[in-house]
């Protein structure tokens, strides 16, 4: 049997509240119970868990997207907390030793992380993404995920985006074109 990992993309107050400074608003609200429901599930499982949470340095004069998007997720401040029932979860929980939050600076998990190491040390080969937004950050983690063999799983339930046309779009990609189960 594969071992699995659920990896849990940029689901924060900034990406997802009505007041977040680049909100995916009503569909990233949407899915706060099933990403919610996965994410104990993974946990109580002993299934390893990542929160892989955006961070950005404000007025970073280097950084891609300080040209495209208007400032979020910045460092120390509540607009990267997690969203909703998501937060108290992670508190709950994040001592425990298959619990792991990282900081990820571009749109993939992977982009200058050690994400791929920790996964490689655990013998992890499926990962399951759930978060936002679904042809964004989950997007190109999902193609950096099936660049390096692993298999993944997208929860359909549990993605979403400002962009309606763009989730479909996405949902097709993973299945068609990276060889995803999407459920
Ligand atoms: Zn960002």
């Amino acid at each position: 049997m594969e071992k699995k990992a659920l990896i849990n993309i940029d689901y924060t107050f900034d990406f997802v509240a009505d007041a977040g400074a680049l909100t995916c608003g009503g569909p990233g609200q949407a899915i706060e119970g099933k990403i919610v429901q996965l994410t104990r599930g993974f946990i109580e499982d002993g299934d390893y868990v990542v929160f892989a949470i955006d961070v950005h340095d404000e007025g970073d004069s280097f950084h891609p997207e300080t040209k495209l998007f208007p400032p979020h997720n910045i460092r120390g401040t509540s607009g990267r907390e997690l969203f909703g029932e998501l937060e108290a979860l992670y508190e709950k929980n994040k001592a425990r030793e298959n619990v792991h939050f990282m900081d990820k600076t571009r749109y993939s998990a992977f982009a200058g992380t050690d994400l791929e190491i920790k996964l490689r040390e655990r013998g992890i080969t499926e990962l399951h993404l759930v978060g936002v937004c679904t042809d964004i950050c989950v997007l190109h983690t999902a193609v950096d995920a099936y660049n390096k063999g692993f298999k993944i799983v997208i929860h359909k339930e549990a993605v979403a985006s400002f962009n309606q046309k763009g989730h479909e779009w996405a949902l097709g990609h993973f299945e068609q074109s990276l060889g995803a189960l999407v459920k």
